[in-house]
């Protein structure tokens, strides 16, 4: 058990599980006298849309943005492949991004742990349909309980401008939560790299898209193929789409009727 899951046993068995209208007290502010100790030696999973959002931040292709700021721990204990953030290789293994100052410098496209941290999101057993319930998490050296300052858990997640994140996480669980990733029935090395492909190397997918015949296969509507030229966001979305279809086997994405036929054909 590596120390995700022992932490994830950890919150399911012991932590308070709290809903949208509890509330906590905290204050995280410059000035405070553990100002960014938490911005070092941290795993920070990244989602896909914490990738895009970093990277647009930063200017980099999404190829640059994985080697430079990713490493992607992959074992038998996890499902898929999803990237950490890369601490520095200095003593204190502080965040790339952290200015000792002035605190996070992508603070405005900070990944999602960073937004909700103090409060953590779990969901029992990785199963969709359980119910997910939030937890406050107390790093020791945090002095930011010690303030007055009280928040709802939604006011504190309002106020941290995770609503976006949340929709695109929503997505990204449909894949991730789903009973066949589970179960471990993804496991062959192309199934895991088309899922790394559609849904965190985005600049690679495109090219897929693009420099295949990839749009003579499916029926795609034309408006969307244009945007899917130019607009990450929505290419992340159809990614999600296209990996419901390839991999989970729904029917996201309906195949061109004359290649139907010809398949049909060949059979016949
Ligand atoms: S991304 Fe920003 S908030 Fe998150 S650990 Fe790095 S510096 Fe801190
Ligand atoms: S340790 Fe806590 S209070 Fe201090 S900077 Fe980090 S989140 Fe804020």
């Amino acid at each position: 058990m590596d120390c995700f899951d022992k932490l994830k046993q950890d919150i399911l068995q012991n932590y308070p599980r709290l809903k949208p209208g509890d509330t906590f007290k905290f204050a995280c502010h410059p000035g405070i006298s553990c100002f960014n100790r938490c911005c070092a030696d941290v795993n920070i999973l990244l989602t896909p849309y914490d990738v895009l959002r970093m990277r647009t931040r930063l200017g980099l292709g999404s190829q640059e943005f994985l080697d430079r700021y990713t490493i992607l721990p992959f074992g038998p204990q996890q499902k898929l492949p999803i990237p950490i953030l890369k601490m520095n290789d200095d003593a204190d293994k502080k965040c790339p991004f952290v200015d000792l100052e002035t605190g996070c410098t992508i603070y405005s496209d900070r990944p999602w742990p960073c937004r909700m941290y103090p409060v953590g999101l779990a969901s029992p057993d990785d199963t969709p349909g359980q119910e997910e319930f939030y937890f406050l998490l107390k790093e020791d050296d945090c002095q930011g309980f010690e303030c007055d300052k009280e928040w709802t858990i939604q006011e504190w997640m309002d106020d941290q401008g995770v609503e976006e994140y949340d929709e695109m996480g929503k997505l990204w669980g449909e894949i991730t939560l789903h009973p066949k990733i589970q179960l471990g029935e993804i496991v062959e090395p192309k199934q895991l790299d088309m899922c790394f492909m559609a849904s965190y190397d985005l600049d690679k997918f495109r090219r897929f898209l693009f420099e295949t015949k990839f749009f003579e296969k499916f029926e795609i509507e034309a408006d969307l193929t244009e945007k899917l030229k130019e607009d990450d966001l929505e290419l992340l979305k159809f990614g999600f789409r296209w990996l419901r279809f390839c991999l989970l086997g729904e029917k996201t994405l309906k195949v061109d009727e004359e290649v139907a036929k010809a398949r049909l054909a060949e059979f016949s």
